[in-house]
């Protein structure tokens, strides 16, 4: 790091908000600068006090119990990504006339002379898949890289650390994205834009507007999806630098400057020479795991901007070869009497889980929990034609109960209202029955999972250990 950077921090008062991951690696990162800080949190259990004791040691000060008011002095609030633009203490912020900025927005500061570039990734569904596939390709193509952002090493401790970086893959929520206005990414994607955190950004134009920001100041491409033309939109709007292009992923046959696919083989016509006539072999479909649709669309979008930074073919091959995905995101369970169990507990809105419905038919489909606001009416209209049945749980199964009696009154709906352990094993049985062999049995459940669940592992791990306890009744 240049010394200008530390005489820039040096003695700045800075307030950090929120006591999480990303809060407390930016309170250490700017502290070590010089700064003095203060971290403040709304929480103040025994868990936010063993933290606030720890950064005690490093001379950080931690003021538990009152997320709202401005401590005196602040120069610059950094915000965790979690933290709502309507929260008071931005609006205190806003009055006082301080900046509000968030973690990666700080990582982007705090980058040393010569770093790593970044190629950035964001979208309503498929970003920390596209991440890790390009981080995949990233290292087949022998380079230092790491994936980042949203995943992973909290990004300020991966650009401050020691280890050198030759590009980085970096996930950035919208959220994050809202807080970053300074980041210029070489290359960056949208994979796609549909409604989801709207609670957070108040409506869709400023969601839109925070994800099209990762275009800003791209200087070799920006990736679109040829099917999702918002995405294209955002692209237009953006102001980049001089030659830097649009480049387009679909999966139908790629215009010139698009990357697509022909005859189960995904093909770039971006970055080859002459690309009025020639096109150049990238992979296999079968190369990507799994071959959904979907899945296929984010290796592609990870391929374009692998092949935005000068990555050769074969490491595009053998990057998404080498690449499985987390678990949770279309995973195969088992098949119990000729039907197949698919744990797609991560399908947490009805983009997602409309996407993963595409992959199957006949499907049996398992929905439901909490719906955050989202309506379902296009998601049964569009999927209808494929459903074996649907199983729904949760707290808002009602929503998905009544969409399905509007538009596919022909689909067996059996709904459960019990919330207690055993309903996903109950959900399972009665998906079973529906089933007939050669269906899918698909959770994809279109809907958050707090309402019976920790989180989606938890309840994706329920809907594996249900399906092999039927197995291993019914063997
Ligand atoms: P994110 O990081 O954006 O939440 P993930 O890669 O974790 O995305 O995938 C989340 C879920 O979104 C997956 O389980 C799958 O159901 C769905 N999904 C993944 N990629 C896409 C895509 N390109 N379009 C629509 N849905 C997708």
């Amino acid at each position: 790091m240049g010394s200008g950077q530390v005489t820039a921090w040096n003695g700045k008062n800075i307030t950090v908000a929120g006591l999480g991951v990303s809060g407390i690696s930016a309170a250490r990162a700017l502290a070590g600068l010089g700064a003095v800080v203060t971290v403040v949190d709304g929480g103040d259990s025994e868990g936010h006090r063993a933290r606030a004791a720890e950064l005690g040691e490093l001379g950080i000060s931690v003021r538990l119990g009152d997320a709202e008011t401005l401590p005196e002095g602040t120069d610059l609030v950094v915000t965790s990504p979690g933290w709502k633009p309507d929260s008071p203490l931005f609006a205190a912020a806003a009055a006082a006339g301080v900046d509000v900025v968030g973690d990666v927005e700080i990582a982007w500061q705090l980058r040393g002379e010569n770093a790593a570039p970044w190629l950035a990734i964001t979208g309503t569904n498929g970003k920390t898949t596209t991440t890790q596939m390009l981080a995949s390709i990233l290292r087949a193509a022998g380079l230092r890289t790491a994936a980042v952002g949203n995943i992973g090493t909290p990004i300020i401790d991966v650009v401050t650390g020691a280890e050198q970086y030759d590009v980085l893959a970096v996930e950035l929520s919208s959220y994050q994205l809202h807080w970053a206005p300074s980041v210029r990414a070489h290359s960056a994607a949208v994979l796609n834009l549909a409604p989801d955190h709207l609670d957070w950004h108040g409506t869709m134009e400023a969601y839109a507007a925070d994800k099209g920001r990762i275009y800003e100041g791209n200087t070799v491409a920006c990736v679109y999806n040829v099917g999702d033309k918002a995405t294209e939109d955002l692209v237009v709007e953006a102001d980049v630098e001089e030659g830097c292009r649009a480049i387009g992923f679909t999966l139908g046959a790629p215009g010139p400057s698009m990357l697509g696919v022909v005859d189960g083989i995904l093909i770039d016509r971006a970055f080859v020479e002459n690309r009025q006539k020639n096109a150049q072999e990238l992979a296999e479909v079968s190369d990507v795991d799994p071959p959904a649709p979907h899945n296929i669309a984010n290796a592609l979008a990870a391929a374009a901007l692998a092949r935005a930074f000068g990555v050769e073919p074969r490491a595009v091959r053998d990057g998404l070869r080498n690449f499985r995905p987390d678990a949770h995101r279309i995973a195969y369970v088992a098949e119990v009497e000729g039907v197949t169990y698919i744990d797609d507990s991560k399908a947490t809105n009805t983009h997602a889980a409309e996407a993963s419905l595409a992959a199957y038919e006949p499907v049996v489909w398992i929905a439901g929990g909490l719906a955050k606001g989202a309506t379902f009416d296009e998601l049964v209209t569009r999927s209808a034609k494929r459903l074996r049945g649907a199983v729904l749980i949760g707290a808002d199964r009602a929503l998905i109960r009544d969409a399905l009696a509007r538009h596919a009154p022909e689909v067996p709906v059996v709904e459960l209202e019990r919330t207690d352990t055993g309903a996903m094993l109950a959900a399972v049985r009665e998906a079973a029955r529906l089933a007939e062999p050669g269906d899918t049995v698909l959770l994809a459940p279109a809907c958050a999972s707090m309402d019976m669940f920790a989180n989606y592992n938890k309840r994706g791990d329920a809907f594996a250990d249900a399906v092999r306890e039927l197995a291993a009744a019914g063997a």
